[in-house]
């Protein structure tokens, strides 16, 4: 098909991430991928700034996971995991208890991040339901968050930037304490936790779980803020007896310079949601890990046993690239990398400080962030960016780069001069 019926196609079948049937923004139609190069049809090249939304962490087509993804197509590409079980399953499991915190021990594999959120909200109010509290259901969590698009994770969203007033008369009603103001870099100040104490100290009769994303809050504003905040959720947490939910679906696998983003903190959470970067970016696959306490308390009351079972669930294919992704990241110096790509993007991006129309510029780990004063043109952004050979895509105010960890200097450099040269040109008519 070329280029034009395949556009002509898409514009009138096809539903983008957010858009609109009547009249979508345009779309760049892709031939190919490799390494950290998106090919478009019309054969130009650009340098990926976004590894597919945190996802494609080792670049795209590494011949590791394709010859993965083959042989296990090969073996068994699917078989239902209800009664049967297999390799890949059990391999993925045996790692990621392994290289998560210490006392996450069991794990349900689902196949998208918001279907994991799904997972662990339920899995927090059958925890509290078989213990004998059936109304301990309700979550707490902190503003500017974002986890995801179905119901349930939608009402833990922003209840400002997220979907609340539109589905407003379907969506569960959750708790929301002050975003944390102390960022990353800052000295810690104790009343920026006084909100959330207050809410949980006031709630905690009816909260089954605290959900959070740790350290780095993703879609919700790409904000970075202060591992302390998340200590002091962890002890809140322990002294009211309810659950601790992190959301390492964007973070986890090294993307804020720590394997995990609660690692900066140094704690576990009761259960942990990972996704994205799980299978390298090569399909989809989320994993929620649990405590012994949590798979205990679930199954010993009522009903017994965990009400989530889906089709694909633990799918080998997934599960088994999912294993070589991560066997690639753990034998390769992802820390050294992550930690280059954060110094390049510091340097890279710094010229943007000195422009009127930016707000803020920050860095952590493998992401970089410029925060624009106003929301960027999309359309007039997102053709600059293709022009000078990039790819980026920004959204609302936020213009930010997450690479893939191989990218080299020279391509992570042509990266940020573009951002600049873009960014410089927004609000010039
Ligand atoms: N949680 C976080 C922190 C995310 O960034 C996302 C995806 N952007 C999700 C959950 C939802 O994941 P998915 O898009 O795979 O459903």
């Amino acid at each position: 098909m070329n280029s034009q019926t395949l556009l002509k196609y898409d514009r009138e079948h096809l539903w983008h991430p957010y858009t609109s049937m009547e009249d979508p923004l345009p779309v760049y139609p892709v031939e190919s991928t490799a390494g950290v190069r998106i090919r478009l049809m019309d054969g130009r090249e650009l340098i990926d700034g976004m590894a597919s939304w945190w996802s494609a962490i080792h670049g795209y087509s590494h011949p590791v996971l394709v010859q993965a993804l083959q042989e296990q197509a090969a073996r068994m590409s699917h078989v239902m995991f209800g009664g049967l079980t297999h390799g890949p399953a059990v391999e993925l499991a045996q790692l990621l208890v392994e290289l998560t915190p210490a006392g996450l021990e069991k794990v349900f594999l689902c196949d998208s991040g918001s279907v994991a959120v799904e997972v662990a909200m339920k899995m927090a109010i059958q925890y509290h339901y078989a213990a004998g509290h059936p109304r301990r259901c309700r979550f707490l969590t902190i503003r500017s968050g974002y986890h995801g698009d179905t119901f349930h994770a939608m009402s833990v969203c922003d209840p400002v930037a997220g979907m609340h007033q539109l589905f407003a008369g379907s969506l569960p009603h959750s708790f929301f304490a002050d975003r944390p103001e102390c960022l990353f870099p800052d000295v810690w100040d104790q009343r920026d936790i006084e909100s959330f104490a207050r809410l949980i100290e006031q709630q905690h009769e009816e909260l089954c779980a605290v959900i959070l994303e740790p350290i780095v809050q993703g879609a919700g504003g790409m904000r970075f803020y202060h591992p302390e905040y998340l200590r002091q959720v962890r002890i809140l947490c322990d002294s009211f007896d309810v659950l601790l939910i992190a959301d390492e679906i964007a973070t986890g696998f090294g993307r804020s310079g720590l394997m995990f983003a609660c690692d900066h903190a140094a704690i576990t959470p009761d259960i942990m949601c990972l996704g994205k970067a799980l299978t390298g970016g090569m399909m989809t696959l989320a994993a929620v890990l649990a405590t012994t306490e949590v798979g205990k308390g679930i199954s010993q009351g009522s009903p017994g046993v965990f009400m989530h079972g889906p089709t694909f669930m633990a799918n080998p294919l997934a599960c088994h690239v999912a294993c070589a992704s991560i066997r690639l990241l753990l034998e390769s110096d992802w820390r050294q990398k992550v930690c280059q790509i954060e110094q390049l993007l510091e340097q890279g991006l710094a010229p943007c400080r000195d422009l009127v129309q930016v707000q803020d510029v920050r860095v952590l780990g493998a992401i970089g962030v410029v925060e624009m004063k106003v929301p960027v043109r999309m359309k007039e952004i997102q053709a600059a960016f293709v022009e000078r050979g990039v790819w980026v895509r920004p959204f609302g105010r936020l213009v930010y780069v997450m690479p893939p960890y191989c990218i080299s200097a020279l391509d992570l450099t042509t990266l940020t001069a573009a951002i600049v040269d873009v960014v410089a040109g927004e609000g010039r008519p």
